[in-house]
């Protein structure tokens, strides 16, 4: 297939483009490289605009455009609200005008399970009532309402992931953010001399740290490659990417010490705001629909991130 990936030079959409070059796709990479690094793309074209000028790449040869280019930090999203709704709703509803006026029909959109807020259930599955409690997941959710209202009047062919914590790298590709606000690269920065700070020791989790699902990047970019096999025009499915598994923080850093052998030297902090207690998925619908399982536990994203670091 001939497919656009906006967002292609950032950590997951890199890998994501990488996994799909590897299956023989036809990519090109829109990125404004705002976030993202040039030499993270290798084998194929690299388009240097911002998504709300896609406009001027798409036509109809494309069969499917990938959607990661985004900002996804909860809490920037409490401070600067307003980069949100730009950058992921404003910038993210011209993508999906370009791709109606140039007669894209397939889309895959990178949601996240912020939309579900702090749920009442766990684990959440794609039922579970959205209710986001930061400017991040709203704005998610906001492009995942047009996308369905797209489908329905406009035919268009699309999935919404909801992503859980992604997490581990794919050879060099490796989370590079700056600052870098995730947890496991800033544990094993800890390893390596830092101090890391928890943010939260308060919560009603079972060592008072809060509860994900972390995922490995690579298990998601193989869901990315087998949605598109399952995209049916007029039709919107929502559909959950998460290991199923609950990791507490404190847990996530004992790991971190099992995999790099090094003690990590932490410090208690306040919550960080915006940032729920537990969140942990169900992906039943992923194994009906795509016939996806992940396949790589938290102890290979550690160890992947580490030698990613440590080449
Ligand atoms: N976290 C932490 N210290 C850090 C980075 C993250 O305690 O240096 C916590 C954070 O508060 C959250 C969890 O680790 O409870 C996962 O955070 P991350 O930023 O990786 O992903 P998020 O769930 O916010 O998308």
């Amino acid at each position: 297939m001939k497919i656009l990936v906006a967002g292609g030079a950032g950590y997951i959409g890199s890998v994501v483009t990488r996994r799909l070059q590897e299956a023989g796709h036809d990519v090109t990479v829109l990125d404004n490289l705002s976030t993202g690094f040039a030499d993270n793309v290798d084998g194929c074209e690299l388009v240097e605009l911002p998504i709300s000028r896609a406009g001027e790449v798409l036509d109809s040869s494309f069969d499917v455009v990938v959607h990661l280019a985004a900002s996804a930090l909860v809490a920037e999203s409490v401070a600067h609200p307003e980069r949100y709704w730009q950058n992921n709703v404003v910038e993210g509803l011209a993508l999906l005008e370009a791709m109606r006026l140039a007669g894209v029909g397939g889309f895959v959109f990178s949601s996240t399970c912020a939309t579900y807020g702090e749920p009442e259930t766990l684990p959440i599955t794609e039922a579970t009532p959205t209710a986001p409690v930061n400017s991040y997941g709203a704005s998610k959710l906001a492009l995942d309402h047009a996308i369905a209202s797209y489908s329905r009047a406009h035919g268009l062919a699309a999935i919404s992931f909801r992503y859980f914590n992604v997490a581990g790298a794919y050879g060099d590709l490796r989370e590079r953010h700056d600052p870098e606000t995730h947890l496991i690269p800033n544990l094993l920065r800890g390893a390596t001399g830092g101090t890391f700070k928890i943010f939260g020791t308060d919560f009603p989790t079972r060592d008072g740290s809060a509860v994900r699902d972390y995922v490995h990047v690579l298990d998601l970019a193989d869901a990315h490659e087998m949605a598109l096999e399952a995209l049916e025009p007029g039709t919107h499915h929502i559909v959950n990417l998460g290991s199923g598994d609950g990791t507490t923080v404190k847990e996530v850093l004992a790991a971190v010490e099992k995999v790099t052998g090094r003690s990590v030297p932490a410090e208690e902090h306040d919550r960080r705001p915006g940032d729920p207690p537990e969140l942990v998925a169900d992906y039943a619908r992923a194994r009906e629909l795509l016939g996806w399982s992940p396949k790589r536990g938290l102890e290979e994203q550690i160890a992947d991130a580490w030698a990613a670091l440590h080449p």
